[in-house]
C-alpha cells in the first residue's frame, strides 16, 4: 500500500490495530491518498475517552508521533489511507462525483463493544475528489463539529464522535484567512446514500452488490437471515433515518445541509456543517446561510429524509428484482414505512418529553397543543420542556414554565389540559419528574455558545470556552448550578441569525 503514498513516513510507535474492510473492495471504490503534511501541528484536544474505547493508547496518541499522525504529518503503519467515492444530491441536483475531497479514511477498528469504527482525517489536504477545494478545514468549523457531535452523543442521539482536533499552523483561504485545523472523526462508516447513487448511475450493479452486502456485514448483519436481504437492507435503512430525525426534531436540531451525500446509511448523524439548535421554538427556523431556498429547515427535515431516501430506493432497484417494475413497485412499499416509523419514533418521544408514560387518544394534539403555543409565543424549545418536568411534579414551577411565553396566559390555557392528563397516569411525582429530566435536556449547543467558543479560539487562540461547553454537554440532563448561564437562551444582541459551512 505504501507505494501509492508518497514519501510520507509510515510509523509504528502509535499502535492502530486497523483491520480495513473497505480497503479491500475493489478500486473503484475508492483512491489510495496520503494526507498532505502541515507547518506546526498542535493538538487541541484528544477525546481520551473515545480513544480508550477504540483500544488507542491516549498518551501515546497525545505525544509527538500521535499528533504528527492526527495532523496527517505521518501515518500509521497499519493504515489504508483512502479517500472514498460517492456521488449525492446537493439542494436537490444530482451530483455523480463527490468523493472525499477533503477526508482521508485511515482506517477501521473495532471497539470494546466489538463494532467496528472508521477512523477519519477531516481537512488533511487535496485528494482526487477536491475538485476546486483546497482538501483543508478551518479551525471554526472543526470547533462546531466537535462540539455538536460529542453533544448529540450525550443526548443518546446516533452520531458520528470528535476523537481529535489539531490546529494546523497553517492559514486557509475563505472569505477570509483563518487558522487551519484537522479534525479526527469516527464513525461506524462513512457509506452514504451518495456512496449507492455513485455506483447506480454508473450502472455498476455489481460494486452495488458488493457495497449492499459491506453494509449489512457492517451494519445490518441480523437481515442476512431475511427471505430477501436488499429489501431488509432498504427497510432497515428506512427505519434507523425515520428515528434518526424524530430524535433530532426533540431536541431542536437543524442538520442545515441534508444532500444525499450527508446521509449515513448507518443512521447516524454525519456531515456537521452549518447545523444549529433552536432556541425559542421556530418550525420555519432555518440558519445555514447556503440554504437560500429554506430547503432543510427544522420542520422540513421529516420530508427531506423520505426523498432522500427514495434516491436510496432508486439506487437499490437493480437489487430488488429484475424486473424494473416490480422493483419500482417493491421499493414504493419498503419506502410506504417511512412515515410510520417516524410518526411512531416522534410520538412516543414527545409522550416522554411531557411526563405521559402510556399512549391515549389526544396525546398527539397535545403535544402539537404546546408546540403551537410555543410557536405563537416565542418560548424556549429547551427550557419549556426541561421546566415543565419540575411543574409536572409540582404546580409551583407554572410560573417558571409560563414567563417563557410572551402571553404567559397561553400556556396556562394549554397546562390546565396537559394535568387533567397527566391525572390518568397514576405515577409518582419524583418519578416522573426524573423520567422527564432524563429526555428533557438542561443544557444544548446554543448557537451564541458555539459562536463564542469560535471567536475566542480563532481571534484570542483562547480553547478555554470550547473546553468549558463541552464540560458543560457532557452531562446535558444534569442541572449544573455553577454553569447556569449555559442553559440561558441568548438575548436579542447574542442572537446568531446565520451559520455557515466554512468549506
Ligand atoms: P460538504 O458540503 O462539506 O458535505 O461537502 C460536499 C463535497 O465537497 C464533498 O465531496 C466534500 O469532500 C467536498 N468539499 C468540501 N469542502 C472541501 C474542501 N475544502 N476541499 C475539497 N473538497 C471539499
Ligand atoms: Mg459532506
Amino acid at each position: 500500500m505504501a507505494q501509492a503514498l508518497g514519501e510520507l513516513d509510515r510509523v509504528t510507535a502509535v499502535q492502530f490495530p486497523f483491520d480495513n474492510t473497505y480497503a479491500r473492495l475493489p478500486a473503484r471504490f475508492f483512491t489510495h491518498t496520503a494526507p498532505t503534511p502541515v507547518a506546526a501541528p498542535r493538538l487541541i484536544r484528544l477525546n481520551r475517552p473515545l480513544a480508550l474505547q477504540l483500544g488507542l493508547d491516549p498518551d501515546s496518541l497525545s505525544g509527538e508521533e500521535g499528533v504528527a499522525i492526527l495532523a496527517g504529518n505521518c501515518i500509521p503503519d497499519t493504515a489504508a489511507a483512502i479517500a472514498t467515492a460517492y456521488a449525492g444530491h446537493q439542494f436537490g441536483g444530482f451530483v455523480p462525483q463527490l468523493g472525499d475531497g477533503r477526508a482521508i479514511l485511515l482506517g477501521e477498528v473495532i471497539d470494546d463493544a466489538g463494532i467496528r469504527r472508521d477512523i477519519q482525517l477531516k481537512g488533511a489536504g487535496r485528494t482526487p475528489f477536491s475538485r476546486r477545494g483546497d482538501g483543508r478545514a478551518a479551525l471554526g468549523p472543526v470547533l462546531r463539529e466537535y462540539v455538536v457531535s460529542e453533544a448529540m452523543f450525550a443526548f443518546g442521539i446516533p452520531t458520528t464522535r470528535a476523537l481529535a482536533a489539531v490546529i494546523t499552523g497553517e492559514e486557509v483561504a475563505r472569505e477570509t484567512m483563518l487558522p487551519g485545523a484537522v479534525f479526527t472523526r469516527v464513525a461506524s462508516s462513512h457509506i452514504r446514500v451518495g456512496t449507492f447513487q455513485f455506483f447506480a448511475t454508473r450502472d455498476d450493479v455489481e460494486a452495488l452488490r458488493l457495497l449492499a452486502d459491506h453494509v449489512i456485514a457492517r451494519h445490518y448483519p441480523h437481515v442476512i437471515d431475511a427471505e430477501r436481504p436488499y429489501r431488509a437492507l432498504l427497510d432497515a435503512v428506512i427505519r434507523a433515518q425515520a428515528e434518526l430525525i424524530a430524535q433530532w426534531l426533540l431536541v431542536g436540531f437543524i442538520h442545515g445541509v441534508m444532500n444525499t451525500d450527508n446521509m449515513s446509511v448507518s443512521g447516524e448523524t454525519i456531515d456537521y456543517g452549518p447545523c444549529a439548535f433552536l432556541d425559542h421554538y421556530d418550525p420555519t427556523a432555518v440558519w445555514s446561510a447556503i440554504d437560500r431556498g429554506s430547503r432543510y429547515a427544522y420542520m422540513s427535515q421529516p420530508a427531506i429524509g423520505h426523498w432522500n431516501l427514495t434516491r436510496l430506493a432508486e439506487s437499490f432497484l437493480p437489487l430488488l428484482c429484475d424486473d424494473n417494475d416490480a422493483a419500482v413497485t417493491d421499493a414504493k412499499e419498503a419506502l410506504s414505512a417511512y412515515a410510520p416509523a417516524f410518526e411512531k419514533a416522534y410520538q412516543t418521544g414527545l409522550r416522554r418529553k411531557l411526563g405521559l408514560f402510556r399512549n391515549a387518544d389526544g396525546d398527539v394534539s397535545l403535544g402539537r397543543a404546546l408546540l403551537n403555543t410555543m410557536a405563537d409565543n416565542g418560548a424556549d424549545f429547551t427550557l419549556t420542556f426541561r421546566r415543565l418536568s419540575d411543574a409536572a411534579a409540582n404546580p409551583g414551577g407554572d410560573a417558571a414554565v409560563r414567563s417563557l411565553f410572551g402571553e404567559p396566559s397561553a400556556y396556562d390555557d394549554w397546562a390546565r389540559q396537559w394535568r387533567e392528563r397527566l391525572q390518568q397516569e397514576s405515577i409518582d411525582a419524583a418519578a416522573r419528574r426524573n423520567a422527564m429530566r432524563a429526555v428533557n435536556p438542561a443544557y444544548i449547543p446554543r448557537n451564541h455558545r458555539v459562536e463564542a467558543v469560535i471567536r475566542a479560539a480563532v481571534d484570542e487562540n483562547d480553547f478555554r470556552p470550547f473546553e468549558e461547553l463541552l464540560a458543560v454537554l457532557s452531562k446535558p440532563f444534569e442541572d449544573q448550578p455553577v454553569f447556569a448561564e449555559y442553559a440561558r437562551p441568548p438575548e436579542a444582541n447574542e442572537r446568531v441569525h446565520q451559520t455557515f459551512c466554512g468549506t
